[in-house]
């Protein structure tokens, strides 16, 4: 198939959730990745916001799974498998806080599904239904984790996406975010006492079920919502307490920010978040789909471990855990995780130069190689400048740099960037320099 004949069968018979871009990818070598008709791309994405960790050719990785699928590809969840056993373990070993060796997983396919199990999890075990969320997050697509998303999309209802037309799960609820760059409370850090983090007391107490709020649940790091974090690590030490005092789980999905690629191993690290439950998934198969709910230990009571409260038949095969090992493997032999901390500084210095030079750059943010430009029309007024960052991200793809964008969230006008964490010195070089061309011809009108 060439390409046009692709784009149109394309059309004719798939079914695409999002706008299709219409580039035919056909390989991947690194951090590169080339179409049909043989033009190369730089991967800041990672392919879907971080996918792709250890780069998809990997020798090891590609050795692994073949040597997976010649011995065992699936079998029926209820039974054991070694590969199951061996990750479930290693993910208690690298465990944050007080889940290091006492937590147990449950796997799944894609985050979603990940949060899913631990939605029920938190409502069955506390026997209460209310979840708590904050603004500009994205904890998936599923009618339940939608209602968890603090996003425009999901608000809608205005003939594009019609999202807005299904009704919300009953009792999830969403609080405003540690966005300092455009603070709810018009306040400044330091020296604004953290209203964000008390607003969750406040909403317990005024707004939810005072006994009925079961988890509240955040992204260190949004990663859909752009790159947004909080100051300190003192926004969940706050967060921690009130959960706490409300019998409530505190659920950290670290979907996109997980596996290293924010220069620790979780971003929870960073922040010495205290997770009850932690969810991974996206970069911890490198593309092969399989995703984790680790749970403390202490909370999983016998209910859990004996009784049928979760299945998806896909989960936690050993195709899907063998990927998830191998990528560890890999990740911990070649320092990939310092590797994140070394290239993140380099990116974040040049961010930071650009920032001096374009001045429709507002703020660049993020941690490790989880960073991000905000673009704005005036940097006194902060008017998004949503064009302008869907020009920079075609613009990015003409030259073959693959950008993405917080996706119509907030206001879209944040350029992401997250290669793999095995990109090369000089490819992320290659690939700042075009981000910095690119910049100014749009600042010129071009
Ligand atoms: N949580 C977070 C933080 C995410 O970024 C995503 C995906 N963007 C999800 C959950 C949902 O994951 P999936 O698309 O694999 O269902």
């Amino acid at each position: 198939m060439n390409k046009q004949e692709t784009l149109e069968r394309d059309t004719k018979y798939v079914l695409h959730g999002l706008a299709p871009v219409p580039v035919v990818l056909t390989e991947a070598h690194g951090a590169i990745m080339k179409d049909i008709e043989g033009k190369e791309y730089l991967d800041f994405q990672g392919q879907t916001s971080g996918v792709v960790v250890v780069g998809q050719d990997h020798p090891k990785f590609v050795k692994g799974l073949h040597e997976q699928i010649d011995k065992l590809i699936h079998t029926q969840t209820g039974f054991v498998n070694i590969p199951r056993v061996l990750l479930a373990e290693k993910l208690a070993q690298l465990a944050p806080g007080k889940m290091r060796n006492n937590c147990k997983t449950y796997f799944a396919c894609g985050g979603s599904e990940a949060n899913e199990i631990a939605l029920r999890f938190a409502m069955l075990r506390q026997k209460r239904y209310e979840v708590i969320s904050v603004y500009g997050a994205y904890h998936g697509r599923t009618l339940a984790t939608a209602s968890l998303c603090g996003q425009s999309w999901r608000k809608g209802g205005n003939g594009t996406n019609g999202e807005g037309l299904i009704p919300p799960y009953p009792g999830f609820h969403q609080i405003p975010s540690p966005y300092c760059y455009r603070c709810y409370f018009g306040q400044t850090y330091p020296g604004c006492h953290f209203e964000c983090a008390h607003s969750l007391e406040h909403f317990i107490q005024l707004g939810a079920g005072l006994d009925n709020v079961a988890a509240f649940i955040i992204e260190p790091i949004q990663g859909n919502g752009g790159h947004v974090h909080a100051p300190s690590k003192e926004y969940f030490k706050i967060i921690r307490e009130i959960c706490d005092k409300y019998g409530i789980l505190l659920i950290i999905d670290e979907v996109q920010n997980g596996i290293g690629r924010t220069g620790t191993f979780w971003a929870s690290d960073q922040f010495e978040i205290e997770p009850d439950i932690l969810i991974t998934g996206k970069a911890l198969g490198n593309g092969i789909p399989i995703s984790a709910t680790m749970i403390r230990g202490d909370l999983v009571t016998e209910q859990f471990s004996k009784g049928e409260w979760a299945i998806f038949s896909l989960g936690g095969g050993p195709l899907l855990c063998a990927a998830g090992l191998i990528t560890l493997d890999i990740i911990q032999e070649e320092k990939l995780v310092e590797r994140a901390a070394k290239l993140g500084k380099r990116m974040m210095d040049r961010l930071k130069t650009m920032e001096k030079k374009h001045l429709l750059i507002g703020e660049v943010r993020g941690k490790g190689v989880f960073l991000a430009a905000e673009l704005v029309k005036d940097r006194k007024t902060k008017e998004p400048a949503v064009e302008e960052a869907q020009m920079v991200a075609k613009k990015s793809l003409d030259r073959g740099l693959l950008i993405n964008l917080n996706y119509r969230v907030g206001h879209g006008n944040v350029l992401k960037v997250k290669p793999p964490l095995t990109i090369r010195d000089e490819q992320l070089d290659k690939g700042m320099d075009i981000l910095d061309e690119v910049l100014t011809e749009v600042e010129g009108g071009n």
